[in-house]
């Protein structure tokens, strides 16, 4: 490469940094002024004029009234569209989501053919084929799995929940289907970016756990600003880890996973055998819980088997948060004081800090797997 090529990638690389810092920005505390956005992400003023022509002709941003040529700016949420797709035992969840990270629509598959793996993969493409074809403004398509995903590959090495998959190279299926931008994520990392990128925050978050009470339970991490999957891309995978000690039998062969303890359904398995009831969901407890305040209890013990792995991680990775996602507000409230208890229970050293733990968005896999295709379509030069 000779110096003039040198400083010419140079220059492309800076300017889609700057891109990529005005949209972040605009998506986070919007509507705001040219001269403002340039303040705020300490970019010359002529290179945000020409960056927001460049980006308005993309109809990525728009002008917050478009009758006044100096009008503030904002992110242009309803031209473009994701497809966005969240996979679940027998069921395909297919959203459409705006550049906002807001849900426009849904559909939901729930069908015998997701029985088999063949099955299971015609339907990820019938489903992605019927809102992408035909369609204009089409910003891309984003996957989010219950499984291990290869973050680089966008390869399923195994997901106990859906039917034989193992080492399916899901992004390169996608590719051959579809000309437009893809990923492939794991669904608890879906669910950080979506806390990450679309929640409006005053200031960055550099470290965080994320944990999901869901059909089982999902954790992930954030370390020094970026979401941090491990060498294999297992990071943070505690559903499975010894957390009991009444040899209750797991889905995945072993006994007293987590999963057996602190799941949904384990939660109210222990209730309804307790309290005869019958109970399926977290909306099911919430409804039930001030006729029968013992499910409190219940609720407080599952806390504590969860403290167990949680307490190590936060010892380990010393997180500013820890969020919880994918469930109601008014559930995880039940939850967060008997865990801050148990958590604190298991840490002997001297702790002085309050533990911050916040409640993530709702359906935030399936939002949180859109935020990141935007969030790599956004970097690309
Ligand atoms: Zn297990």
């Amino acid at each position: 490469m000779n110096t003039t090529d040198t400083i010419h990638s140079e220059q492309t690389r800076k300017r889609a940094e700057n891109r990529y810092a005005i949209l972040r920005t605009l998506q986070s505390v919007q509507p705001m002024k040219r001269t403002e956005v340039a303040d705020y992400c300490g970019i010359r003023k002529s290179s945000v004029t020409s960056l927001v022509e460049e980006l308005m002709e993309k109809r990525w941003i728009r002008l917050e009234d478009e009758s006044r040529p100096r009008s503030p700016l904002v992110i242009n949420e309803n031209f473009w569209r994701i497809v966005s797709i969240q996979l679940d035992p027998g069921k395909i969840t297919t959203s459409l989501i705006n550049l906002q990270g807001k849900i426009q629509s849904t559909n939901i598959l729930k069908d015998k053919s997701l029985s088999t793996k063949d099955g299971y993969l015609k339907a990820i493409i019938k489903c992605a084929s019927k809102e992408i074809k035909n369609k204009k403004n089409i910003f891309g398509l984003a996957l989010s799995i219950p499984g291990m995903i290869e973050p680089e590959t966008g390869i399923c090495i195994n997901s106990i929940n859906l039917p034989e998959f193992e080492n399916i190279p899901l992004l390169e299926l996608l590719q051959e289907k579809f000309n437009c931008p893809i990923v492939v994520e794991n669904d608890v990392r879906a669910s950080l970016y979506s806390s990450l990128f679309l929640e409006a925050r005053n200031t960055a978050i550099e470290s965080a756990i994320y944990i999901d009470v869901t059909s089982g339970v999902g954790s992930t991490l954030m370390v020094n600003g970026k979401p941090f999957s491990g060498a294999h891309g297992t990071a943070g995978e505690i559903g499975h880890l010894v957390a009991g000690n009444s040899g209750r039998i797991c889905r995945c062969g072993q006994r007293d996973c987590l999963e057996t303890y602190s799941s949904i359904p384990a939660i109210c398995n222990d209730i309804n055998e307790k309290l005869g009831l019958d109970l399926n969901s977290s909306l099911d407890i919430i409804d039930n819980i001030e006729k029968h305040p013992q499910i409190q209890e219940i609720l407080d013990e599952a806390c504590e088997h969860l403290a167990i792995p949680l307490s190590s991680m936060i010892s380990f990775t010393d997180p500013e948060v820890i969020i919880l996602g994918n469930q109601s507000r008014a559930f995880y409230k039940l939850l967060i004081p008997a865990l801050k208890k148990a958590i604190s229970k298991r840490q002997n050293g001297p702790s002085t800090r309050e533990l911050s733990i916040e409640i993530g968005p709702e359906h935030s896999s399936i939002r949180g797997a859109a935020a990141l295709l935007m969030d790599n379509v956004f970097k690309q030069p």
